[in-house]
């Protein structure tokens, strides 16, 4: 393994921006106070939690009193789901989500159908793209929630959230909308969507792990998921993150004053990338070509299997990953690959990179150079396998 590492996994976790790393590290020594404690010690960091708030708001186009601290993305999605169900279990008990979701509403949607919930998943075309056609196809009269993907962690492809939330509108249905992978990257504002909820987490713009939001539309009053000491006006009991909420709110500040720039170069970086990999025989774009975050860049690759593939990039510095991080691990093709029209061996040789704003052009040159040494050496191990593209 040379000296040079290139981290081009973004959509699995970012590093720690510096001015969240600041923001957060009072929280941790000095200010270390509980924000719902009576005495002024724990008030100052109450304020300041409150501030860090209607920061993040206003990045969103929220309003402060809309913005509910979580544990992160999957606690948010957990609690848009169950939350929409329970206020609304007398008007029926049918969801619709898609085939692309995240485990986190996936995996959900799964467990709430083994409750008695009815869920209708929506097919996914070639590119990974939903048709509001068949969102408005499977409405019904007892379809209480709509539950669609502002971006793909895998693929990158991005959905017409404000099209779709309208039809479910039409229908009388609330709309979520998991942002986990949008917010930072692309604009995200909350009153131009139309949305009720949409999820963030910190850990995918800079901020920390281990902390997250929802947003919920005002009036909505969703009951809460976790119960307890009654935090966060009795929606979501636990005690306040306080370094997490000042990293977040610092992370997406920085993230959405840099916007614009970031976007051009991250975007810049991966056309290069995309470019560069497609003229390698055998590989394959994956996801919306057009509709895509700046970022994500995912391939096919005619005959291998990703495992050695991310695994022998890794020993040469390049840090990318097989899909989402989530799947990546089980040795199992992607559910959205498959759900893409991919065969299962096909759907094996996905490889993911996620550029942010710290790659750089040598970055992109240095994955482009190592890519066919990377396929060779897979290949010469023999990890391939025999079915190829249909
Ligand atoms: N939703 C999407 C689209 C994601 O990519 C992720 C993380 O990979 C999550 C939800 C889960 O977020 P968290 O890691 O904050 O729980």
């Amino acid at each position: 393994m040379g000296d040079r590492i290139v981290y081009a996994d973004n959509a699995a976790t970012t590093p720690v921006c510096p001015a969240a790393l600041k923001a957060m590290m009072p929280y941790f020594s000095e200010q270390y106070g509980n924000p719902s404690a009576m005495y002024s010690f724990g008030a100052e960091t109450k304020s300041d939690v409150e501030n860090a708030r209607k920061r993040i708001a206003k990045c969103l186009n929220a309003r402060s009193n809309e913005v509910f601290y979580t544990s992160g993305g999957t606690e948010a999605d957990n609690w848009a789901l169950w939350g929409a169900a329970e206020k609304q279990k007398s008007r029926g008990g049918h969801i619709i989500t898609t085939m692309a979701e995240h485990s986190a509403v996936y995996k959900t949607c799964q467990r709430m159908e083994s409750l008695g919930y009815t869920v209708t998943y929506l097919p996914i075309d070639k590119d990974g793209q939903v048709s509001c056609e068949a969102l408005e196809n499977a409405m019904q009269d007892d379809t209480v929630l709509v539950s669609i993907m502002m971006a793909n962690n895998e693929i990158g492809t991005i959905y017409p959230i404000k099209e779709l939330c309208a039809i479910a509108h039409r229908h009388k249905a609330l709309f979520h909308t998991d942002a986990v992978q949008a917010v930072g990257h692309i604009p995200v504002d909350v009153r131009e969507l139309g949305v009720d909820m949409l999820s963030l987490s910190a850990h995918k713009f800079g901020g920390p792990k281990g902390m997250g939001a929802l947003f919920i539309k005002m009036g909505l009053l969703l009951p809460p998921l976790l119960t307890g000491g009654g935090q966060e006006r009795g929606l979501r009991s636990g005690t306040t993150n306080a370094p997490g909420a000042m990293g977040m709110a610092a992370a997406l500040e920085n993230a959405c004053q840099n916007l614009g720039p970031n976007t051009e170069k991250v975007q810049a970086l991966r056309d290069e990338l995309i470019d560069g990999m497609l003229k390698i025989d055998g590989a394959r774009l994956t996801g919306d070509a057009e509709n895509r975050l700046p970022g994500i860049a995912s391939f096919l690759f005619e005959g291998l299997e990703h495992p050695p593939l991310v695994a022998t990039l890794g020993e040469a510095g390049i840090y990318a990953s097989a899909g989402s991080s989530c799947s990546a691990g089980s040795g199992d093709p992607s559910r959205i690959l498959l759900a893409m029209g991919y065969s299962g061996d096909v759907a094996m040789s996905s490889l993911r990179f996620s550029l942010g704003e710290q790659n750089t052009q040598e970055d992109v040159d240095y994955i482009l150079a190592q890519m066919p040494l990377a396929l060779e050496a897979v290949r010469a191990k023999g990890a391939h396998t025999k079915i190829l593209f249909h």
